[in-house]
């Protein structure tokens, strides 16, 4: 089955009971039991509900996946991976994380004796020398937020085949339209549902994809002891926003484009991070793994202190200052001080995470509404 179809239709049948095409919210705690332990295969919903099951299995799908698991958020899917981990393990990653995945690995699992190390990733050859018998671990994102570097998935893959190390990629910005990680070679794919799988701005919800059958039974294990599980109603939303994925994204890359292009030749722009354009330095990459570039974009505005950032910032009609990404409407968010809040100021400025930075979710308004909104705020 091709992408569109299976957005719309996998792991969804009608429904046994009464035909329902939709996939029913199945609003259960537990379920009946003919005789103790003798059911139909559902006994509590933190273990398994239909409505869960049945987006597990359309994740799995749109990521070439065998196995899908859903997470009450996408924090709680990171933090499942990171359990796999023991004490004295070690971890390789990227300089440019998500703040909330970077939050997590230092001001928790760092306590638990888990050691990180978080390296410029744009060359996989710089893995190499941080690689010793603890490494468990490689932690990828790509393309990164909010400078949206990319990685080679499939050069890392290699790196991680040949010493056995677990990998696993946050694939969230680029979404499974867009890029398809277990196809490189990763193990486990990592999604923030919230953004653009659920993509209605509606819904907190992770999710984990992997064709290793040992890795799913570790994490399936860790899902129901832990308990990070989401619920039939949310899990109902996504299904339903699942089924125009393709034509969002569609939409997203047009509007995308159409926006990165306008403002790299904008004079109050001093630079355009957009993996589509030719002199980003892994273009070539990203058009190898990535079969568009995504309507993720940051900006540096040009000669523009933090105030006149947030004036900026403030001043959108159509575009709307928010956390998050992903939803079919646009947002402009200012990382230093909303998402990337909890990175340490010296790290993220290496990262080239300035005062002057806005970063656009370019959503699926009608592109003249847009491009209006941002000549305005730019005059
Ligand atoms: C939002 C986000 C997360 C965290 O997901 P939540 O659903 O907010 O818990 C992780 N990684 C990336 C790249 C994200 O954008």
């Amino acid at each position: 089955m091709k992408f569109g179809t299976k957005a719309i239709h996998a792991g969804q049948e009608p429904d046994p009971t009464t035909g329902a095409v939709m996939t029913p919210i199945y609003q259960t705690s537990t379920y009946w039991q003919e005789s103790p332990g003798k059911h139909k295969g559902y006994a509590y919903a933190r273990g398994k509900n239909p409505t869960r099951s049945a987006l597990e299995k359309c994740l799995a799908a749109l990521e070439n996946g065998k196995h899908g698991l859903c997470f009450s958020s996408g924090m709680g899917a990171t933090d499942a991976v990171a359990k796999l981990l023991r004490p004295g393990d070690e971890v390789i990653t990227g300089n440019d994380l998500y703040g909330g995945t970077y939050r997590m690995f230092t001001k928790v699992f760092a306590h638990y004796g888990i050691k990180f190390h978080f390296i410029d990733l744009s060359d996989p050859a710089n893995i190499v020398p941080y690689i010793n018998e603890h490494t468990k671990l490689l932690w990828v994102e790509t393309p990164t937020n909010p400078t949206m570097q990319i990685v080679d998935i499939e050069a890392c893959a290699k790196i991680t085949k040949q010493y056995k190390i677990i990998y696993a990629v946050d694939n969230t910005f680029a979404s499974p339209y867009l890029q398809n990680p277990l196809d490189l070679g990763a193990d486990i794919v990592m999604h923030s549902v919230t953004k653009y799988l659920g993509g209605h701005s509606d819904v907190i919800m992770g999710a984990l994809i992997t064709n290793n059958d040992d890795l799913h039974e570790q994490l399936a294990f860790i899902h129901n002891s832990c308990g990070a599980t989401p619920g039939p109603m949310d899990s109902f939303l996504v299904l339903r926003g699942l089924k125009t994925l393709h034509l969002r994204m569609k939409a997203h890359c047009e509007n995308g484009a159409a926006i990165a292009h306008y403002l790299k030749k904008h004079p109050k722009i001093e630079k355009v991070y957009w993996p589509g354009f030719t002199d980003h330095p892994n273009h070539e990459v990203a058009k190898k793994q990535m079969r568009d570039f995504g309507g993720m974009i940051s900006i540096v505005l040009k000669d523009a202190d933090l105030d006149e950032t947030f004036r900026i910032a403030s001043s959108f009609k159509v575009f709307t200052l928010a956390e998050s990404l992903g939803g079919v409407e646009s947002l402009v968010n200012h990382p230093v001080t909303m998402t990337h809040a909890s990175i340490p100021k010296e790290q993220r400025e290496k990262a080239g995470v300035t005062d002057n930075l806005l970063r656009l979710s370019v959503g699926v308004e009608d592109i003249d509404d847009l491009m209006e909104d941002l000549k305005m705020v730019l005059s």
